[in-house]
């Protein structure tokens, strides 16, 4: 008998199931763990990918942060291709991408760069039009789950990944809670695309977190653009007489893995955004008729837990080309910069089986900027889940993965790697 006046309660040790024993299983299903889990099992590697919403996407589709920014080096080049691609061409197939044609990248003519504005796609000084895609966020989960389904990923939602369970350098198994109630999933590989690093936290590795202000987007509904003002409080989006309201940061600061602080935030934001509403309908011309479509039904939180990984990525490293580099990015609001991103931002001492992907992976606060952003994410999702493959199939850890061929087979499948020309 336990005394409930302690500060501890001691859970009791139990059998818990075993659901299965994949090659991979990828932890969170945000842009980062699509792309991942695609990478995977089309190289044939049994592959699991767990989300505890019951919805794909994360950020780029429940956080409404419909915007994919940027898949060029702003100086006319593409520097993100692979599955974010293919996504843009799926979410083109079904009319639900806008971006600008490759003619009108770089441009600074001032019309056009007006064009773009008014979807959100410009952004940094001097401004320019950069390869960025405005998109519809539901054509982004129908395309996602198309596309799991077709490579055979078990994909698995309302399930939260509780911890990992280590032993001598490696991750054992996941446990998983959901309603059916706790199980292990024991995989040779373990990618975590959790936004949050949740399982590299539970592994024991190092990370840095600092609090940050959230975000709420919102959509709103009926509003005459023709005669509104496009600009930076608010931007055009798919559907007629739809608007996208990047609501935020609110002025207090949280700590994103404290559920109180984002008890706090979810509801403060809430009604920040909707009297944010409330005066562009009072105030602003074109939104007198209009409605609130749909808040985000995730807080925008720009940074959460970060690895401290093999190798940490700062503002220096801007346009070095490292040999072990598996994805590139450029940066948002910066032109002519770009960043290789080496296989050592993804892993860890503490786990030679993990890998970590999305907006965690290791970096300083300044290069996440770049990194954390949906393109970057999936790249570096799509590497991850392309090592986690190869490690499976060849019986090693991934730490130990020989990243030349990795940074071969990823070119081949139309990413863009990186490293020396
Ligand atoms: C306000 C704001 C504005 C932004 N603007 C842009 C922009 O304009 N363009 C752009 O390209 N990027 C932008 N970004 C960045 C971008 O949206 C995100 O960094 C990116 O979407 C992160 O993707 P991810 O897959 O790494 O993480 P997430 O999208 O956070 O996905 C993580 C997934 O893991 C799930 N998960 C978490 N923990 C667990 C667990 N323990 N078990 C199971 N599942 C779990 C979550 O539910 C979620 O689905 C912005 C971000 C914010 C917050």
């Amino acid at each position: 008998m336990q005394n409930p006046l302690m500060d501890t309660w001691t859970e009791p040790a139990r059998d818990v199931p075993v659901a299965g024993r994949p090659d991979v299983v990828v932890v969170g299903a945000g842009c980062a763990g699509i792309a991942a889990a695609l990478a995977s099992a089309r190289r044939g590697a049994d592959t699991w990918l767990v989300e505890r919403s019951g919805i794909a996407g994360g950020l780029a589709t429940v956080g409404l942060i419909n915007l994919l920014l940027t898949l060029d080096d702003g100086d006319g080049s593409q520097v993100v291709a692979g599955i974010c691609q293919e996504f843009v061409d799926r979410l083109d197939a079904r009319g639900q991408a806008h971006y600008p044609p490759r003619s009108e990248w770089a441009s600074e003519e001032p019309e056009v760069v007006d064009r773009w504005r008014r979807w959100g796609l410009v952004w940094g000084a001097p401004e320019s039009v950069r390869y960025s895609v405005a998109y519809d966020p539901e054509a982004f989960v129908d395309a996602a789950y198309e596309a799991l389904s077709d490579a055979g990923v078990k994909l698995r939602l309302h399930t939260h990944c509780a911890r990992a369970v280590t032993a001598e350098g490696r991750i054992d198994a996941v446990l998983l809670e959901s309603k059916r109630g706790r199980e292990a999933v024991v995989p040779h590989i373990v990618v975590d695309t959790t936004g949050d690093g949740d399982v590299m936290a539970s592994a024991g590795a190092d990370f840095e977190l600092v609090p940050i202000p959230p975000h709420l987007w919102f959509r709103a509904g009926g509003v005459d653009v023709q005669e509104a003002e496009a600009g930076r409080s608010w931007f055009v989006t798919t559907g007629k007489g739809r608007v996208l309201v990047p609501w935020g940061p609110a002025a207090e600061r949280v700590d994103p893995c404290d559920p109180d602080d984002m008890t706090r935030a979810e509801l403060a934001c809430r009604a920040g955004a909707r009297a944010a509403f409330e005066s562009l309908r009072g105030d602003v011309p074109g939104f007198a008729d209009a409605w609130l479509d749909d808040y985000a039904r995730m807080l925008g939180i720009t940074e959460s837990r970060r690895l401290v990984g093999d190798y940490v990525l700062r503002k220096e490293d801007a346009d070095l080309r490292f040999p072990d580099a598996v994805a590139r990015t450029g940066h948002w609001t910066r032109r002519q910069v770009v960043f290789d991103i080496p296989y050592r931002c993804l892993t860890t001492a503490v786990a030679d089986n993990l890998l970590v992907a999305g907006r965690c992976i290791s970096t300083t606060r300044y290069v996440h900027q770049a990194t954390k952003e949906i393109p970057a994410a999936m790249a570096t999702g799509e590497a991850a889940g392309a090592a986690a493959a190869r490690a499976a199939s060849a019986g090693v850890a991934a730490r130990g993965l020989d990243v030349s061929a990795l940074r071969r087979d990823l070119a081949a499948a139309g990413a863009i790697v990186g490293g020396p020309a």
